[in-house]
C-alpha cells in the first residue's frame, strides 16, 4: 500500500509556514498555493502554503487581485519576512477600502 507521504518523496514531517499569516504547520496540514497556477509543472519550483483557515479565506473571497497582491509583494522574491509585511499590508489596505 502506497501511501500520498511516500509518493512525494518522504515530505511528511516537514514543517512550512503559511504565506498569509505565518504560522508554521505541518507540510501535511498546509494547502499547497501555487502563484502561477501551473501545479504540473513541479520542477525545481518553490510551492508557497497556506494553513486551512487562510486557505478557506482565499477559497471564499474573490481570487481577483490575489495573483496581483502576491506579484506586488514580491512573492518568492523578497525574504519572507520582507513578503509577509507587504502581503499584511495589501490585505489591511483592502479591509480600509468597505
Ligand atoms: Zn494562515
Amino acid at each position: 500500500m502506497t501511501t500520498t507521504s511516500t509518493l512525494w518523496g518522504g515530505d511528511s514531517g516537514r514543517q512550512v509556514t503559511c504565506i498569509a499569516c505565518g504560522e508554521t504547520l505541518d507540510r501535511e496540514d498546509a494547502r499547497e498555493y501555487d502563484k502561477h497556477g501551473d501545479r504540473w509543472d513541479r520542477e525545481g519550483k518553490r510551492f508557497e502554503y497556506l494553513c486551512k483557515s487562510c486557505h478557506r479565506e482565499c477559497c471564499q473571497q474573490s481570487r481577483d487581485g490575489l495573483e496581483e497582491m502576491l506579484v506586488a509583494a514580491d512573492a518568492g522574491r523578497t525574504d519572507r519576512g520582507t513578503f509577509l509585511r507587504r502581503f499584511c499590508e495589501s490585505t489591511t489596505d483592502n479591509e480600509s477600502l468597505d
